[in-house]
């Protein structure tokens, strides 16, 4: 949406296409606690301490310039989305900032009690709303980007209500359409987040990096039933209050694993993922496979006072924590790896762009909470800028016959018309389990080479033969036998990256390899050669000494 509008406050006429509403699908809407930003409203910070910090939690991998833009422009795009509604939370008539593990200063802003993503999402729909260069086109999943001779000249896209594939022309291409947690089975995404920017990237002949780091959130909401409450939201209440995790039988035990919080929580993310997940292995995890997170230790009036109105949503959805614990757990949150992009967010296809979640690079081998929704905002708006002038001084002309022929193979393509049991849907679960369980939070390349061979008997046998019913209407076996191909084609992406990584850094831990390694200290570059990935090393972008210093 950041990028739709900026395109079209520089000239361009705009398509907004979505798989889903415009505007209510995605990560974003679900993002509830913090956007990151060095607007040192709360204590003196600068951008360039932003970029430090950031570049640390990277470990070595971040595309610094791609991380100065984020740094350097998201104080701007923070102040732009007050004026066009947002109200972030406000204390003695300044923005509000809290600090969050890794920031060393106090730069999270947010918006009261967990409404961060609703209302951030809600301020840009309604700006979406009132340009009418915009148009908005929903239930359409973008299956093919159109390209000739190295450029983007459109997409074709299959319509949700009717079936029928439709084409869009277009000057330029942006692939905003999120990150790949989906891929997972323990995830903290919505229903489209299954990596089709990615597939649609390589698809499209552009290239990818980083594909191996996924981040894990530790303390991720298990069970009971959470409705329309943010999975991850246990974290800032575990701090402020000293939320004690537990095992299965009610024992503390981060300790066993080097941990030292007893009550005060402590641990660092992957330390708390990794005894979680080892504490279930010895089977000592509760009962969905996770530890216990639990508050009744606190006196009720203080959890009131820390919870506000949430915990009269947590008594909604059954969950009264004065009395129960909940269940935590390890899920996959977020992609630090992506679509390659200069720092114009164009690919190495001309007029074909990234933004968003979907752009890798920026935060290296991990990502510091808050800066996700800034790369969103700032990402966006520069996609949408460069996708504009390179529209306007776009002279190739559009040729009806290219779409013809994407159609066509589109058409020839064996969807799955047996009526054998298994439908798309199956299969995306199978995929979701074995992602979970062979490259999931502690990876070895045993069961990376296992999930690798699955993936690609899947692509080869499977992906044709699913049961996929004839309706023209809503069909959404159809829908997800594309997002199916798509999720096939980033997992093979992670999988394939992973494997080649022989160390542990950041996100990425493998338990044959357990040490970070200078000689990979490197990206990893992927792209189609054929139906093959191939991949490529390449020197981490570093910035010129003195150049943090610019701005
Ligand atoms: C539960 C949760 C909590 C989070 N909390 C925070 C937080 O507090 N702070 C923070 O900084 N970050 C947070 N993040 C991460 C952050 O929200 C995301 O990285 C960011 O919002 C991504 O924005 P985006 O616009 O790139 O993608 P999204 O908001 O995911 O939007 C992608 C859009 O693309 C559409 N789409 C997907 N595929 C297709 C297709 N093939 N065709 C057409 N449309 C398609 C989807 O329907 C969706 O509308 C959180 C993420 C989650 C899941």
């Amino acid at each position: 949406m950041y990028a739709a509008i900026a395109a079209a406050r520089h000239g361009a006429s705009v398509i907004l296409v979505d798989k889903s509403l415009v505007g209510r699908g995605g990560a974003t809407v679900m993002a509830q606690m913090t956007v990151a930003a060095a607007i040192g409203q709360q204590e003196p910070d600068d951008w360039t301490i932003h970029l430090a910090d950031t570049i640390r939690a990277g470990r070595g991998l971040c595309n610094e310039e791609l991380t100065a833009l984020l740094c350097q422009e998201g104080p701007k795009r923070i102040f732009e989305m007050e004026q066009w509604g947002t109200r972030w939370a406000r204390e003695n008539g300044h923005i509000k900032q809290e600090t969050a593990p890794g920031h060393s200063r106090r730069r999270c802003c947010y918006v009261d009690f967990l409404n961060t993503g609703p209302a951030v999402a809600a301020t840009l729909r309604r700006k979406v709303d009132e340009i009418s260069e915009i148009r908005r086109i929903s239930n359409v999943t973008i299956i093919e980007v159109v390209t000739q001779d190295g450029r983007a000249l459109g997409a074709v896209g299959l319509n949700l209500m009717d079936s029928e594939i439709v084409s869009f022309q277009a000057k330029a291409v942006i692939l905003a359409a999120g990150g790949l947690t989906k891929l997972y089975a323990r995830n903290s995404a919505s229903a489209n987040m299954g990596g089709e920017a990615y597939a649609l990237a390589l698809w499209a002949g552009a290239e990818l990096v980083d594909m191996e780091f996924v981040q894990f959130f530790p303390i991720g909401h298990l069970a009971p039933r959470l409705v329309g409450m943010d999975p991850i939201m246990w974290d800032p209440f575990r701090y402020k209050l000293g939320g004690k995790l537990l095992n299965g039988r009610f024992e503390e035990f981060v300790d066993r694993y080097g941990g030292t919080d007893f009550g005060q929580y402590t641990a660092t993310r992957d330390l708390a993922s990794y005894s979680i997940l080892k504490e279930a292995e010895a089977g000592r995890g509760s009962p969905h496979g996770g530890a216990y997170l639990d508050f009744r230790h606190i006196p009720e009036v203080q959890l009131r006072t820390a919870f506000g109105p949430v915990i009269d949503r947590l008594l909604r959805n059954g969950i009264d924590l004065t009395k129960m614990p909940v269940e935590v757990g390890p899920m996959a949150h977020y992609h630090m790896g992506g679509v390659r992009v200069n720092t114009d967010m164009e690919t190495t296809i001309r007029g074909l762009y990234a933004a968003g979640e979907a752009v890798g690079g920026a935060s290296g081998a991990n990502r510091l909470s808050g800066n996700a929704i800034t790369e969103a905002f700032v990402f966006g708006e520069r996609a949408g800028t460069s996708a504009a002038g390179e529209a306007k001084a776009m002279k190739v002309k559009w040729q009806p016959r290219l779409v013809e022929l994407v159609v066509q193979r589109l058409k020839a393509l064996r969807i799955g018309r047996s009526k054998g049991s298994v439908t798309p849907a199956a299969l995306q679960a199978e995929l979701q389990n074995l992602m979970w369980e062979k490259t999931g939070p502690f990876r070895t390349g045993a069961k990376l080479a296992a999930a690798l061979a699955r993936i690609q008997q899947m692509q080869r046998d499977e992906l044709q033969n699913v049961s996929v019913t004839e309706e023209t209407s809503y069909n959404l076996d159809l829908q997800e036998w594309f997002e199916l191909r798509a999720m096939l084609m980033t997992a093979e992406a992670v999988v394939r990256s992973a494997l080649a990584r022989k160390e542990s850094r950041g996100a990425h831990q493998r338990e044959d390899f357990p040490e970070a390694d200078s000689n990979f200290l490197k990206n990893q570059v992927l792209a189609l050669k054929g139906d093959d990935l191939v991949a490529r090393w390449m020197p981490p972008v570093h910035l010129k000494s003195g150049e943090q210093n610019n701005g």
